[in-house]
């Protein structure tokens, strides 16, 4: 069995990037029904007592939008802390972006552009490969990295439940304020690890 992940920190601390309803909605109504549905859904299957990932890695259909949105919604969630001034990555996340990009300014850019045109419902993921180097990839509808062989490290949801009640069409402003809220600390947890 699945639960909903618990928030690391309150329902109106990323105001106003994000606001209190629409993490209410989000995490309380979107992501609760994707556990509530694939907690059904593998119950007394081969899928009972597997670990998200391989659920992920190893499934298709119903099973596999399900385990794959909460994957994804628990990797995103998880990501954020409340604004901070001059908000950035440091130290290995920062070294492996200037090598991959040059910039975080270049990162943001691109990250940006391909959000912006992602047709359609999904995730724009920075991820890194085996050997560390990092990219971005654009994911359609539930897909997540580690399908590719890859380690999800950022990510932005575009569908447009993620910012029509904050930003109603603008999903470009609103990818472009989340990076106000990036918790560099746990995306460098992610890469080191
Ligand atoms: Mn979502």
């Amino acid at each position: 069995m699945f639960s909903l992940l618990s928030l690391p920190y309150s329902p109106d601390a990323l105001e106003p990037v994000i606001s209190r309803e629409t993490i209410a909605i989000h995490h309380g109504k979107h992501l609760q029904t994707y556990v509530d549905n694939l907690n059904r859904l593998i119950a007394d299957t081969e899928f009972a007592n597997m670990p998200l990932d391989d659920i992920v890695r190893n499934s298709q259909g119903a099973v596999f939008n399900n385990a794959g949105q909460i994957l994804n919604h628990n990797l995103y969630f998880s990501q954020f802390a409340p604004i901070k001034a001059n908000n950035a990555p440091q130290g290995a996340v920062l070294a492996a972006i200037e090598a991959a990009f040059g910039s975080f300014e270049a990162l943001k850019a691109d990250f940006e552009q391909k959000g912006a045109t992602l047709f359609g419902s999904g995730w724009v993921w920075l991820s890194a490969d085996k050997d560390g180097s990092l990219l971005i990839t654009q994911e359609p509808n539930a897909q997540n990295p580690i399908t590719k062989g890859l380690r999800p490290l950022l990510t932005m949801d575009v569908w447009e439940h993620a910012y029509y009640l904050d930003y109603q069409n603008r999903r470009l402003p609103h990818l472009q304020a989340l990076w106000q809220i990036i918790n560099w600390e746990e995306i460098e947890r992610r890469y080191i690890q």
